[in-house]
């Protein structure tokens, strides 16, 4: 059970698979602490979507914590075809990706495997590196034909369907919100997603098209850019500016980045979302050995402390969670981790540029307080999240952040933000009431005790007025 006692600022995010979608394992990993499932769309199809996330909902439903539920489309994701059973490659092996299947000349002993993408012929070029399952395998580029290219076998290995294809410095100009990408959306809105993660974002517009499908559908889920490749890299500022948080994913970005460059972008990322006031989620290999060990490797348990360090909301499983075997001692290993370095001494944070005026005064000084009294816990009321966010942003060095919003799809996605823990509550005409009811809630379930001190940032839509202030409360 999330314990009380010292509370997790950092925030789990888990993704769904065979090893974490049955409803005991959900049961398990929502009451251990992930805050945020993930529906990996490389992946499942409409029928497990909808399934996966009613079954989410209702596991929340019935343990009593709601989580978030992630929709990660795949954006001009370059991917293999199915295959029967894996091909086996050899080094030296002649072998085509063809963009048409069956279109090869009848008499081919070569074989081959289908790929998603229809310019690929015209973007490659003769020489250049084709990297298959997330850069296992490399292959180099010695023809093309109208409907394939034709590769040599550099690096061996087992390829199996639907392999991820990175192919670094190829300008790909696959849209970045594709005909699949469409239609996985609608679905994910029409089950209710918090969040979708766009894959591949490369440059700020990417976003704004895609905020503008979510408004015409009616959707208020709240937008990740995943950064994975050097035109995200180049256009990094301006892409964190547009959305609404940010992932670094590791994966593709220490493939189509040189790997020495990764722990720089990683740090810059956190650096600029926090600048901007965004959430930012560090992503993929967090604990890879635990997909077949029990335990993590010592390098494994250092990166996650670095992301913890540098003050990212959020830390991510993939495969720990998806195929691993020990899903639920994964998201035990970064709850265990997140805490014990989230002890260590605090830095400083700057300004966030995404709230304005007054507004930042007065939770700078809710925060200033929190961190000058000991033990002390912010309380906070918030209809869309932006109260709950901004506090989030300035990163209080210990207290909690207590966040009470009146619907559930703000509690949800309340669950991206450090330090924030929301609380499901209908919001009172009067503020005082509100308060009342807030710290009779914390101290029923358990959150505070008498004597404890709570700093209570307030901006409550009264019938007539706005109220804006900073108080110190004393549970009784
Ligand atoms: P993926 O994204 O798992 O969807 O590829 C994360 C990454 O590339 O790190
Ligand atoms: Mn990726």
């Amino acid at each position: 059970m999330a314990t009380t006692s010292t509370p997790r600022r950092t925030k789990i995010i888990f993704t769904l698979g065979p090893a974490s979608q049955s409803e005991e394992m959900l049961e398990k990993l929502i009451l251990a602490g992930a805050d945020v499932a993930r529906l990996n769309m490389a992946h499942g199809n409409h029928d497990w979507t909808r399934a996966v996330i009613r079954r989410i909902r209702a596991v929340s439903q019935k343990v009593g914590r709601e989580i978030a539920i992630m929709m990660d489309i795949k954006g001009p994701e370059i991917r293999t075809g199915d295959v029967a059973a894996p091909i086996e490659l050899k080094v030296g092996e002649i072998f085509d990706f063809t963009v048409k299947p069956g279109d090869r000349e009848s008499s081919e002993e070569i074989r081959s495997v289908n790929v998603n993408y229809q310019d690929l012929v015209n973007d490659i070029h003769i020489g250049d590196i084709v990297l298959v399952d997330s850069g296992l395998m490399r292959f180099e580029v010695l023809d093309k034909k109208d409907n394939h290219i034709r590769c040599k076998v550099l690096t061996p290995g087992a390829l199996s369907s639907r392999r991820h294809i990175n192919l670094p410095g190829v300008k790909v100009n696959l849209p970045s919100f594709t005909e699949k990408d469409r239609l996985d959306t609608l679905v994910g809105i029409d089950e209710g997603i918090d969040f979708v993660a766009l894959s591949f974002v490369r440059e700020a517009k990417d976003i704004v098209q895609l905020r503008a499908f979510l408004k015409e559908h009616k959707s208020h889920a709240k937008i990740i850019a995943k950064i994975e490749d050097q035109t995200a890299i180049a256009n990094l500022d301006a892409i964190i500016k547009e959305t609404d948080s940010l992932m670094v994913a590791r994966g593709d970005l220490g493939i189509e980045c040189p790997l020495e460059d990764l722990p720089v972008i990683q740090r810059r990322a956190v650096k600029s979302c926090l600048q901007h006031g965004k959430p930012v989620i560090i992503a993929t290999h967090t604990l890879e050995s635990m997909i077949t060990s029990p335990v993590p490797t010592r390098a494994e348990i250092t990166d996650v402390a670095n992301a913890v360090y540098e003050k990212a909301d959020c830390v991510m499983l993939s495969g720990e969670t998806t195929v691993g075997k020990y899903p639920l001692e994964c998201v035990q290993t970064l709850d265990k981790i997140a805490r014990r370095i989230e002890q260590e001494g605090p830095f400083e944070v700057p300004d966030p540029k995404s709230i304005a005026g007054d507004k930042i005064k007065v939770l700078k000084s809710a925060v200033l307080l929190a961190n000058q009294v000991e033990d002390s816990a912010l309380l906070t009321f918030t209809r869309l999240g932006n109260m709950a966010g901004g506090l989030a942003a300035l990163r209080p060095a210990k207290a909690k952040i207590f966040a009470m919003t009146n619907t559930l799809e703000t509690l949800r996605q309340l669950r991206l933000m450090r330090s924030v823990e929301p609380f499901l509550l209908p919001l009172e005409s009067d503020p005082n009431l509100s308060i009342e009811k807030a710290m009779e809630l914390l101290s029923r379930e358990g959150h505070v005790k008498t004597g404890d001190k709570l700093i209570v940032a307030t901006d409550i839509l009264t019938s007539d007025h706005l109220v804006d202030s900073v108080q110190l409360r004393t549970i009784r």
